[in-house]
């Protein structure tokens, strides 16, 4: 399981969530995680993070919201790929549409991304997925429903039900 951090786990803001006190996990999510563990998906973070690259916060900042986050879903979540480059400034395939971070997972844990799920919430998240030959579940934002979403769901606990039963 892939899944986007920012507007899918955490609430997402017009700025870079970084600090603690705007980090708000989404209602749900901690039991979405545990259900979607116990069918026996890993649970890999992909997410850009182009504010470091920008000196807008630093990587132990993203981590302590990381460290939260484990936190409070019981460390469920086994690995956050992360990518701080901003095209303005370098660019890297591991930035999402990029597919490198997926890959890096696929490597890893020698996944069959065939049988694996991308959740997110922008159209970015779902490219490299689908490029893959990973489904899609487009989280939220319904009025920028992309081409490249599988199914649509209001949220995590939604998605998960998409999941059991495909
Ligand atoms: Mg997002």
């Amino acid at each position: 399981m892939f899944l986007d951090r920012d507007g899918v786990l955490n609430e997402d803001r017009p700025d870079y969530v970084y600090q603690l006190d705007h980090f708000k996990i989404m209602a749900g999510v901690p039991l979405a995680l545990q259900q979607l563990k116990d069918a026996g998906f890993l649970l890999l973070v992909v997410t850009n993070q182009a504010g470091i690259s920008k000196g807008i916060y630093t990587q132990q900042d993203m981590e302590k919201c990381h460290r939260y986050l484990q936190e409070q879903c019981g460390g469920l979540i086994d690995h956050f790929y992360f990518s701080p480059y901003h095209p303005t400034i370098s660019e890297s395939l591991g930035r999402k549409p990029g597919s490198l971070l997926f890959e890096k997972g696929i490597a890893r844990y020698n996944i069959d991304p065939t049988t694996s799920w991308m959740i997110g919430d922008r159209e970015r998240d779902l490219i490299p997925a689908r490029l893959l030959g990973t489904r899609t579940i487009q989280i939220g934002a319904i009025e920028e429903k992309s081409e490249q979403a599988d199914y649509s769901a209001a949220n995590l606990i939604t998605a998960a039900q998409i999941i059991f039963t495909h």
